[in-house]
């Protein structure tokens, strides 16, 4: 896709959600697979998506306990054979900065591929887990990746010998209680809610924006389509790759 023209509009746009981030007194990001795009990380929805190429059985909760290295064949070769080498963009880096200098409380976010920390942020709940860490599938260990040899699948507990199962949410999981418990409480504390590069199409991430909005936060979102928040929640909708829109944003704020 080529750069975004900065129209007369979208510069208007740009400096009013600026103006909306300055004025905040608790501003929280949501981000989804659109902001880590750029940084190579192919999403799992929409044309070019993991699920055209890749049967998503693999992530199945019920397919991983009955044949686990399988599942673990496919899982290493999508997730872990090329995230670790994945590097945060400048979306990223200016929410972390934005964090630093109190711009951004909080980021809420459904992607597992931990960039947001690699960038410097410090506050982040993953909605989706991360495949960072692995816990034990018997006694709940938890791992860093660094420990496992993935070489050996699948990898097990050093504890009890328990197969160990990548700390993000498969399909037909639940969604981590405490992570999902503090966004909602983010969504209903915040007075802005920037949206970056998500749809949210799947429960209960979708209902985040809907709570900020109920309790009276301003909505910016940034999204290179429309998404069903655009006419629905969203206040300043900045249709632009999220490179770009953070990139402006950033210098808008003087990071
Ligand atoms: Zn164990």
């Amino acid at each position: 896709m080529n750069s975004t023209l900065l129209t007369k509009s979208l510069i208007d746009k740009l400096w009013k959600a600026s103006h909306l981030i300055r004025k905040a007194k608790y501003a929280v990001a949501f981000t989804g697979a659109g902001i880590s795009v750029e940084s190579g990380i192919p999403p799992f929805r929409g044309e070019n998506g993991l699920w055209n190429t890749t049967d998503p059985i693999f992530l199945e909760i019920e397919f991983f306990r009955k044949k686990p290295l399988q599942s673990w064949q496919k899982i290493k070769e999508i997730f872990y054979d090329s995230l670790g080498d994945a590097e945060p963009n400048i979306a990223h880096q200016v929410l972390a900065k934005m964090e630093e200098r109190s711009f951004l409380e909080t980021v809420i976010t459904q992607n597992i591929d931990h960039l947001h920390q690699k960038a410097g942020s410090k506050y982040v709940y993953e909605i989706h887990g991360t495949y960072k860490q692995l816990v034990c599938t018997e006694c709940s260990s938890e791992y860093d990746m660094s420990f496992a040899d993935l070489n050996y699948l699948p990898p097990t507990c050093f504890v009890c010998k328990g197969i160990l199962k990548p700390d993000m949410v498969f399909f037909n999981e639940p969604i981590p209680a405490f992570a999902k418990k503090r966004s909602f409480e983010e969504a209903q504390k915040c007075d802005v809610l920037l949206i970056i590069g998500t749809n949210a199409e799947v429960l209960p991430a979708a209902d985040i924006p809907i709570k900020a909005k109920e309790h009276g936060a301003k909505i910016i979102e940034i999204n290179i389509k429309p998404s069903h928040f655009t006419n629905t929640v969203t206040d300043i909708f900045l249709q632009m790759k999220a490179t770009e829109a953070m990139s402006e944003l950033g210098k808008l704020l003087y990071l």
